[in-house]
């Protein structure tokens, strides 16, 4: 993505299957290069990998404000009681 991936927004990179299209290529960011997966990130399903993705992108928006702050993660309990993902 030119301008990189904003926060909430999909990357154009991943397929149908949530694989990344551009893994072991040269022109894969080197963000995404650097980030190495671990257990408490993946959890045991997508679904759990998303929730804490979303997290991750919600804690650190450069422009957050403090109630922001504070309610991401009331927001992603939520999700995870309704048992779906965001449309
Ligand atoms: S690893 Fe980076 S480029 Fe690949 S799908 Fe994820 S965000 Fe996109």
């Amino acid at each position: 993505m030119p301008q990189g991936k904003p926060a909430g927004v999909r990357c154009i990179q991943l397929d149908s299957a949530n694989r990344c299209q551009l893994y072991g290529k040269a022109e894969r960011p080197a963000v995404c290069v650097q980030l190495k997966p671990s257990e408490e990130m993946c959890g045991s399903s997508a679904e759990q990998a998303y929730h804490y993705l979303i997290a991750l992108e919600q804690l650190t928006v450069p422009s957050v404000q403090s109630e922001a702050f504070f309610q991401a993660p009331i927001k992603i309990f939520r999700i995870a009681q309704q048992g779906r993902l965001p449309g």
